[in-house]
């Protein structure tokens, strides 16, 4: 996991994982860890095209340039890294479907990659795969995904907004203000996928007060739907000191947020939940929080 990094001058380094781990290391909580493994072609495939792969392993053969307009970096070996991101998450997915707990993995929830473009410090969208493996190849009949990430999870968002199965919540700083500029009010699906999604934009400065607001009108609006699968987006980004936002919660939101949905996924759906870090650029913060997350699903 710590191989997925774009080096220590950029924001998604190793440093904020390795503060994880220290913190795991630390903590008196109950835990497996699961070995990484790499995502095969044809689990890249549902949900990104085959250009844009073949685009990623050239650039990750070649070493330099940028995988977008500037935000994402190529470096040697960065398909093995995105693709090793996406095989943990859907390893912890089968996990989780064979009824062994719950499952974190800190280094996914790579919530901007689109099907055809890796976009703010994403590569592949294994959130978004992970949908497309419990929809299509086990057969669910609805998976619900929250995203508490300071940023919209619009790689998410945008490839499901018309697909009803897709449950989708997200509390993010207002997309006037910061990074990816979506997930507004309005945009709550479209066509069948209509009603099955809601955006909660925050001002920035907001805190834990207008957290627990804003997700309990989500917990609100996941109850009143059924789902077999329930994802979380857990990105610490929204800690108050984090470089890229301007939101400021403490990681008493993300255990809010993580205990409601453990109790809400075993209302639900058998306690089916998998969790994804996201981002989060103050290493202290992202542990703190996730070591919340962690805690609550333990
Ligand atoms: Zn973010």
């Amino acid at each position: 996991m710590l191989k997925y990094g774009f080096g220590g001058a950029h924001p998604m380094n190793r440093s904020r994982l390795e503060a994880f781990y220290r913190a795991l290391d630390e903590a008196v909580v109950s835990y497996r860890i699961f070995k990484p493994v790499m995502a095969s072609m044809e689990e890249l495939l549902l949900f990104h095209d085959e250009d844009y792969i073949k685009f990623v392993q050239f650039a990750s053969w070649q070493g330099y340039g940028y995988l977008d307009y500037g935000d994402t970096p190529a470096f040697p070996g960065v398909f093995e890294a995105a693709s090793y991101v996406v095989g943990t998450t859907l390893g912890l997915v089968r996990l989780v479907l064979r009824g062994e707990g719950r499952g974190f993995n800190p280094m996914g929830g790579l919530h901007h990659a689109m099907s055809s473009k890796a976009a703010g410090f994403c590569v592949f969208n294994d959130a978004a795969i992970a949908i497309k493996y419990l929809l299509e190849k086990e057969g669910l009949r609805s998976v619900a995904y929250v995203d508490i990430d300071a940023h919209h999870g619009d790689g998410v968002y945008y490839e499901f907004e018309e697909d009803p199965r897709l449950i989708f919540f997200d509390i993010h700083q207002d997309g006037r203000t910061l990074y990816p500029g979506t997930g507004f009010r309005h945009e709550d699906g479209r066509g069948e996928g209509k009603g099955k999604k809601l955006n909660i934009p925050l001002p920035p400065g907001s805190d834990d007060v207008n957290f627990r607001g804003a997700f309990d009108e989500g917990l609100a609006f996941l109850e009143k739907h059924d789902f077999d699968f329930l994802l979380l987006q857990c990105g610490a980004d929204g800690i108050e000191g984090d470089p890229l936002t301007r939101l400021e919660y403490s990681p008493a939101s993300h255990r809010y947020a993580a205990t409601a949905l453990r109790k809400l996924a075993d209302e639900k759906c058998d306690g089916r939940l998998v969790a994804m870090g996201g981002g989060g650029y103050s290493p202290e913060n992202v542990a703190r929080a996730w070591m919340e997350v962690v805690k609550a699903l333990a």
